[in-house]
């Protein structure tokens, strides 16, 4: 018994070895998902806040398992990004998305962007830039309509060749935005030299804004630097409606959250987009 409580790895190692098992039992189904048509995409609204008018759309990836059920992004995200899966399904999640926007297009709904995420390993893959090209060319959207959120995680491994392909989306006509801001670690001196124009202010400054008085703080200072750098602002998880205040009154652009919509299904996004666009 001595000896066993001495060996740490020992006393881990079954709940370790259930993480790993899990871990790779979603590495190799993954692998499959696109193939199977076990993904599909969710659309959360944005709103503008001085009109609380319909400006946008995110596009959120959802995997269903035909035995584990729902499996949330945040666990299987990381897995392919390590396993380089992303770089298929990160293709697959930006085709759907235009070919979506093709639809609503088509019945009318228009006047929103459509955002779509883009891991960091799939940003640094060659062609990217031509590959998002030609889909949006293939399915006539314009590609002022699509924006794509990156995360400062893009900047880490070359800050060069980032802001080459920034620069490259952003002369193709896409637009580009900061998700998560504030969470990161990077220098900030990238936000004058690259071609953002949105800052996505992440949900954890959100979430105390009514009653935290650094979070103000920290929230203002954001919007004020986007300001001052022609840049328009976005707080991502707006639940209440007095998070939503505070946003108004400090200069912020846009809300996305509960507050305004939960992510939808196509169809419920289409109905919600007709109400907002022509009330
Ligand atoms: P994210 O890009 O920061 O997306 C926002 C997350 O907040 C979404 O979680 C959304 O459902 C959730 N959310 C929206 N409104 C609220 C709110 O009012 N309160 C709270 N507490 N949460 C809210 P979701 O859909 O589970 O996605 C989690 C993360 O997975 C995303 O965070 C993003 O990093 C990643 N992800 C999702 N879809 C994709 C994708 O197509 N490609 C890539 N690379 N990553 C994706
Ligand atoms: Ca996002
Ligand atoms: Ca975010
Ligand atoms: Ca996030």
């Amino acid at each position: 018994a001595k000896q066993e409580g001495r060996n740490g790895l020992r006393f881990f190692a079954p709940a370790m070895q259930a993480h790993t098992q899990r871990s790779l039992e979603l590495a190799e189904a993954l692998k499959h998902a696109v193939q199977r048509g076990e993904l599909h995409l969710m659309y959360q609204p944005q709103c503008a806040l001085s009109t609380k008018r319909l400006v946008g759309v995110e596009a959120l990836l959802r995997w269903q398992h035909p035995t584990w059920g729902m499996v949330s992004p945040a666990e299987f995200i990381p897995i392919a990004e390590q396993t380089g899966a992303i770089v298929p399904i990160g293709l697959w999640v930006m085709e759907q998305a235009v070919r979506q926007m093709r639809e609503w297009d088509a019945v009318g709904l228009s006047g929103f962007s459509l955002a779509v995420n883009v891991s960091a390993v799939q940003f640094a893959t060659p062609r990217l830039v031509e590959e998002f090209t030609r889909m949006v060319h293939d399915l006539n959207v314009p590609a002022e309509r699509i924006e794509i959120e990156l995360t400062e995680a893009v900047a880490l491994r070359s800050p060069e060749l980032a802001a080459a392909t920034i620069q490259g989306l952003h002369e193709a006509g896409f637009r580009v935005s900061l998700d998560d801001f504030g969470t990161g670690y990077s220098s900030m001196s990238y936000l004058k030299r690259y071609a953002i124009g949105k800052l996505k202010i992440d949900q954890s400054f959100v979430k105390d804004l009514a009653s935290s008085a650094s979070d103000q703080a920290l929230v203002t200072a954001i919007v004020r630097m986007a300001q001052s750098l022609q840049m328009t602002t976005i707080a991502e998880g707006v639940e209440t409606q007095e998070q939503a205040l505070f946003l108004y009154s400090c200069g912020c652009n846009e809300v996305q959250g509960y507050w305004y919509s939960p992510p939808l299904d196509a169809a419920a996004f289409a109905d919600f987009a007709r109400a907002s666009l022509d009330p």
